[in-house]
């Protein structure tokens, strides 16, 4: 039977810590503040993006919604992101994703400044991240790690899978485990022999938007499994990309879903923020 690791309990930790350097700051006359822009309607992305604002409440931060509607313009977006940039009462800026089609995503991630791109997709904090010498990383991998941190599992030397290449999760996971000395292979849609690939990690990170993508006969016996997938069934219930019930007694440790990978994402923009306001006053 695998350990649970708990994303509720390691994410409160992490969310204690940036309060108690949050209240460090204030007391020097620094506030953090978060900016979250949201364009459109969509309900997923209202649920994270007021997820994103408790959590900022929490741990003591300002934060400041900018609820768009869905015929907003690239330009009007572009400027609004231009004047946030130049605002010095905020540190992080965080364009909820997926934007509607008519915008360029890409030239949103661009505009925001890299010293308040707390998601860290900026093309400059994504090659900082390659070359080992950051201040932001991207939030979902970072928790991952954060996750096995917790659990004082040793990546050095592991065999690392992680099924999934996007930009926002697989490859910059890949790159962390890389930068804890794993032997890491990425996995994705055109793989060869996936079955077997998998069955030869000692750590596993799915993330493949697949419900329940990942069988036992995927899994090494005591493998550490990290499930990153949000997936939600026909009955309403979420669930990762990992079959729970038959790979859990075989793994050493897994991550449940709800509960897991999802919590720690949040606490993770709430370090990148507080390391934000650090930086913006010259204390990093
Ligand atoms: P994505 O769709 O951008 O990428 C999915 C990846 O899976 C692709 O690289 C693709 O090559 C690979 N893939 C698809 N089918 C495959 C197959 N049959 N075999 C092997 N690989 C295959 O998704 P993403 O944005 O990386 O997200 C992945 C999952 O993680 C989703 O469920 C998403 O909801 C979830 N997610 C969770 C969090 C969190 O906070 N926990 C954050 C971001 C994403």
């Amino acid at each position: 039977m695998a350990k649970l690791i708990s994303g509720k309990e390691v994410s409160a930790k992490v969310r204690e810590e940036v309060k108690a350097q949050c209240e460090q700051l204030k007391a020097r006359g620094i506030h953090p503040g978060l900016a979250v822009i949201i364009v459109g309607d969509d309900p997923a992305s209202r649920v994270y993006v007021n997820n994103k604002k408790k959590a900022c409440a929490e741990v003591g931060f300002i934060s400041e919604e900018y609820a768009l509607p869905q015929q907003t313009t690239q330009e009007e977006l572009l400027s609004l992101i231009n004047e946030l940039n130049n605002n010095p009462k905020i540190n992080g800026i965080l364009c909820q994703l997926p934007l509607p089609s008519h915008l360029d995503e890409k030239a949103v991630i661009n505009a925001i400044s890299p010293e308040k791109d707390v998601d860290a997709f900026h093309p400059s904090n994504v090659g900082k991240i390659m070359i080992g010498d950051y201040h932001f990383l991207p939030c979902t991998p970072a928790g991952v790690m954060e996750m096995i941190k917790s659990e004082g599992i040793e990546v050095k030397g592991k065999n690392c899978v992680v099924i999934g290449r996007s930009n926002i999760v697989g490859k910059p996971m890949a790159m962390l485990l890389l930068h804890e000395h794993g032997t890491v292979t990425i996995c994705h849609s055109r793989t060869k022999n996936l079955k077997e690939v998998c069955a030869a990690a000692d750590i596993l990170v799915a993330a493949v938007g697949k419900a329940k993508f990942v069988t036992a006969d995927m899994v090494k016996p005591g493998a550490v499994v990290l499930d990153v997938g949000i997936n939600r069934l026909e009955n309403g219930k979420l669930c990762g990309d990992v079959d729970f019930d038959s790979v859990e007694p075989k793994a050493s440790y897994i991550t449940p879903v709800p509960g897991g990978v999802g919590p720690m994402t949040i606490a993770m923009l709430m370090k990148n923020t507080l390391m934000a306001a650090k930086l913006q006053n010259g204390l990093e």
